[in-house]
């Protein structure tokens, strides 16, 4: 679990206590007070429901404490509320100036999507995969797939955001290329920045944007390899985005590696017109402007 989801819960925790705290010492000037060598029974005026004070399996609530009720529990769960709408924002904000995500696509997210023929159906898939998306045991990823202009970085951005807002999971953003300058750094080739293979290996969510783009020589593979073999086995969701196909990827990386890529990560092909151009063309008009095929 990430510094700022735990420091969240644990502050969320604390506040629900108290509000749960509050509420029984309100409900106990109501009720009947004393020390009680027995079991007492009383109706609570806030919600009907029948209490005990006293020994039995209500020892737990220690001497002379009422049992909780229905008025109790919507306290939690009203300070729960009341704590999230006021602080969840700058725990969200906090977690997102960690992701190391370029400042070109850091405003990413589903609401600020334009949405295009070519994107929507990569689009559903990205807001279903953030909605369901679970801290504790999501293991598979997404590869997305398409031609470059078609949007696929944003859109691993904006699903990363997501998943970011509404599960506070601390995405880590990494270009391939970056990635494998990152390691090799000041190492005469070799694997050497361990800091960085540590976080790599170790996010919650890791985005490997542009996947077959870094200069595959035997060094670089072996990064690649085992950023992407370590978070296989310790069951880590990565998004991929890629210019190249399963196919491509196949030739370009080798078989082991797409395999383990592919077995986690649904391929999701986002492409069909490009991307920006099919944006630019819905700003010109009606007027649709002469286009060549594009170069690849
Ligand atoms: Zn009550």
């Amino acid at each position: 679990m990430n510094r700022h989801r735990t420091s969240f819960l644990m502050q969320r925790d604390g506040h629900v206590q108290d509000a749960a705290d509050n509420a029984r010492n309100e409900l106990a000037r109501q009720l009947p007070s004393g020390f009680m060598m027995e079991v007492v029974t009383a109706t609570c005026p806030g919600c009907g429901q029948e209490l005990t004070r006293g020994f039995g399996d209500k020892l737990f609530y220690g001497w002379g404490r009422w049992s909780d009720c229905q008025c109790v529990e919507n306290a939690k769960s009203r300070a729960a509320t009341e704590f999230s709408n006021a602080h969840r924002q700058r725990f969200v904000d906090a977690i997102w100036a960690d992701t190391n995500v370029p400042k070109h696509f850091r405003a990413s997210s589903f609401g600020t999507f334009e949405r295009t023929d070519a994107i929507n159906a990569g689009l559903a898939y990205c807001e279903e995969y953030a909605r369901a998306f679970d801290p504790e045991s999501t293991a598979t990823g997404i590869l997305l797939v398409g031609r470059s202009g078609t949007g696929k970085t944003s859109l691993a951005v904006a699903t990363a955001r997501a998943i970011a807002e509404q599960h506070l999971v601390q995405p880590l953003f990494y270009s391939s290329v970056t990635l494998v300058d990152d390691f090799l750094r000041g190492g005469n080739g070799r694997i050497f920045n361990y800091d960085a293979i540590d976080r790599t290996v170790a996010a919650e969510l890791l985005i490997l944007d542009d996947l077959g783009q870094e200069c595959v020589t035997e060094r670089s593979g072996e990064v690649l390899f085992r950023v992407i073999e370590y978070r296989y086995r310790e069951e880590r969701p990565t998004i991929f985005t890629s210019n190249y196909g399963v196919q491509q990827l196949r030739d370009h990386l080798g078989t082991s590696i797409t395999s383990r890529i592919v077995e986690r990560a649904a391929p999701v092909l986002v492409d069909g017109e490009d991307y920006r151009r099919q944006l630019a063309e819905r700003r010109l008009g009606e007027r649709r402007q002469p286009t060549r095929s594009p170069a690849r």
